[in-house]
């Protein structure tokens, strides 16, 4: 199989897998216990933490884990909004189904919610979100990379917005971590979430940067772990192998980066070459290094996903939730995408482990599904295709 759905999920590294093996076998105690087997599991989580934390340049202190991107998301717009006095959250219309729904939940709270535009260009215009904020705004959640067009928006600026504002930043980092540089500290976030599987790590395991001195009300309650942000015993061996794909992910970032985004490249220009009526979507240079989204005219893209499988070739259309649904894509329709372009989409996704044979074979799979599914495209006739 050639895997192309890196957005979606990453295989778990070896050295990951290495790395989790004892926590799955022997080493079992609950980190809050008092007996050696139970210090063991602590120690574990804290070494964990401490590479988490060095990823995006926070205080091992300032880190929650969480199962996931969708907890960490959950966790920050609820809490944060909850805590506060204040009744408004400003978002945007291409975030992620794990930052939408909360901000839904919070509307029928109560609260009221702002969800800016996107351009063309899948860009966010940070003066958009600076007239979008009012006296009355808790918070501010604006992803830092987009799941399917990967267009990465400008969080410092909009970070320097919020601060003179006084609102904190929330960043849904769950597409850019491990991809691009990420600094709290300079970028100027008070809130980030980020997650395990999207970075070579095991599903399951995720982290919220939460700044000092911020106090999220805690969505998930008990036992009081995470510094009462988030109880429930941790998920000690996910943990420890998040912690081994934060520290490989910041030890290879940008030679990673360089080699996945020359693939994409390849891939980029091999389909404008060779495939007509074709077109990438979102912003040809600010976008994560990995990420490629064509629209084909004429073709379903539900289609080109089926005809790509049945030659062991996984791709996407865009999230991996609105291909369950199929829905159609808020995140296209936001950016103002017509009806046939959205429909035509297709999502590509390399990462690390993938090769420049499977590009290729990739490319020219392409190249002949698109051609046979437009030979009886409805479309045929109006576009000449
Ligand atoms: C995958 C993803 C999530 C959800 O993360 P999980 O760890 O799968 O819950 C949230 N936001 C973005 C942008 C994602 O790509």
């Amino acid at each position: 199989m050639i895997y192309l759905d890196n957005a979606a999920s990453t295989p778990v590294h070896a050295r990951v897998l290495e790395a989790m093996m004892p926590h799955l076998r022997e080493a079992y105690g609950n980190p809050s216990s008092i007996h050696r087997s139970g210090r063991e599991a602590a120690r574990a989580v804290a070494a964990a933490r401490a590479r988490v934390a060095a990823l995006v340049g926070a205080a091992p202190h300032e880190i929650a884990l969480t199962s996931g991107g969708t907890e960490s998301n959950n966790m920050a717009i609820l809490g944060i909004a909850r805590a506060s006095p204040r009744s408004r959250v400003v978002t945007t219309q291409i975030e992620h189904e794990a930052v939408l729904e909360p901000c839904a939940q919070l509307e029928s709270e109560g609260h009221a919610v702002t969800r800016v535009r996107a351009g063309r260009d899948g860009l966010v215009d940070p003066a958009d979100i600076e007239s979008a904020i009012t006296a009355d705004t808790s918070l501010v959640s604006v992803m830092a990379a987009n799941n399917e067009v990967g267009t990465v928006q400008d969080i410092a600026a909009i970070a320097a917005i919020c601060a003179r504002r006084g609102v904190p930043l929330h960043t849904d980092a769950v597409q850019a971590a491990g991809k691009v540089p990420l600094d709290v500290a300079r970028l100027g976030v008070s809130l980030m979430s980020i997650s395990s599987h999207k970075i070579n790590g095991p599903k399951g395991a995720g982290a919220l940067y939460v700044r000092d001195g911020l106090r999220p009300a805690p969505v998930v309650r008990g036992g009081g772990q995470e510094r009462g942000l988030r109880s429930g015993t941790e998920n000690v061996a996910a943990i420890v192998g998040f912690g081994e794909a934060c520290a490989m992910a910041a030890g290879q970032m940008a030679e990673d980066a360089a080699r996945v985004a020359s693939l994409r490249d390849a891939l980029v220009a091999g389909v404008a070459e060779r495939i007509p009526h074709s077109s990438l979507n979102g912003d040809a240079a600010r976008r994560l290094p990995g990420n490629a989204h064509f629209a084909f005219l004429g073709v379903r893209g539900e289609d080109l996903i089926i005809k790509l499988d049945e030659h062991g070739i996984a791709a996407s259309t865009g999230s991996a939730c609105s291909v369950h649904t199929q829905k159609e894509s808020h995140v296209l329709r936001a950016m103002g995408l017509g009806r046939e372009e959205i429909d035509g989409s297709l999502r590509v996704t390399v990462g690390p482990q993938n090769t420049r044979a499977e590009i290729d074979e990739t490319l020219e799979t392409l190249v002949s599904c698109v051609a046979e599914l437009r030979r009886v495209s409805p479309f045929r006739q109006k576009y000449g295709l």
